[in-house]
């Protein structure tokens, strides 16, 4: 079984290529950063499992499509995608630039078309498969300063139930998380008055870990979630409810 986790360098993705790989998956990694890369699969070895580095862009068409030909050459089948890379460019509306705006769709939400495209139609021959999209609460309840990353994670939601619904008759099952406030470096990046902040408002009183974000993806990428689609799973300690 064969799982594809996109931005698996760091953060969130290199802890869902860790616990897809102590499942048992093969797991073939992606990210920008061929560095970091090396080092997930290096760890992800460590489960007697194979694993495989594919640093692309995945905000590019011709790239992904190029990076799944050869995921399927070297692994044979798809079994699980991941789709977890993504980007903040943070800032008002009336101060944000087209280009910050056109990245972060780019790389948050075209990201998603590029790989989905690609993977399914591999699925729809298997019959079988699993995505998991993540999204984030921004994309459920929209925030302040994040116009273009709420766009691009409401955007993921949308395209999320749409294929759930065109390729649940071939047994393919899609889902997405939408976490809030993950400790990792994307949100390392906040200030301390907006942590202090945010902490305010989540029951829990504290940041989630990695380690419970991969926790949620296994569960969905595992036989006892066989009956689940087209949800959408809010994972923030109670932020929303
Ligand atoms: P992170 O630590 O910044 O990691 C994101 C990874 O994605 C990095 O390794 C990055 O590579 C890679 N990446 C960025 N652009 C890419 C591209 N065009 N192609 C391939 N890989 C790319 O972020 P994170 O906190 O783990 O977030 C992971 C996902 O969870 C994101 O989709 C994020 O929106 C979502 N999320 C996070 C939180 C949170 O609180 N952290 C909350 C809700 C949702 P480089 O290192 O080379 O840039």
């Amino acid at each position: 079984m064969t799982a594809i986790i996109t931005g698996a360098g760091r953060g969130i993705g290199a802890e869902i290529a860790l616990r897809l790989a102590k499942d048992g998956f093969n797991v073939a990694l992606n990210d920008l950063n061929a560095d970091a890369l090396a080092e997930t699969a290096g760890k992800c070895k460590e489960f007697g499992v194979e694993a495989e580095c594919f640093p692309a862009d995945v905000s590019k068409h011709d790239d992904c499509e190029a990076m799944v030909k050869s995921i399927k050459e070297r692994f044979g089948t798809l079994d699980v995608l991941v789709n977890n890379a993504g980007i903040t460019r943070d800032g008002l509306l009336a101060r944000m630039s087209e280009e910050n705006y056109d990245l972060v769709i780019a790389v948050n939400q075209k990201s998603v078309f590029n790989m989905m495209k690609q993977v399914c139609a591999v699925m729809m021959k298997q019959r079988s498969g699993r995505v998991i999209n993540v999204s984030s609460v921004a994309g459920l309840h929209g925030n302040a300063g994040q116009f273009n990353y709420s766009a691009s994670k409401a955007a993921v939601i949308g395209m999320t139930k749409s294929a759930a619904k065109e390729f649940g008759p071939r047994g393919i099952a899609v889902n997405a998380i939408a976490p809030g406030f993950i400790q990792t470096p994307m949100t390392d990046a906040l200030t301390d008055e907006q942590k202090a902040a945010i902490l305010n408002l989540i029951a829990m009183k504290r940041y989630g870990t990695v380690d419970e974000i991969a926790g949620l993806v296994s569960f969905l990428a595992g036989k006892d979630s066989a009956y689940i689609t087209g949800q959408v799973i809010e994972i923030s300690g109670g932020l929303s409810m």
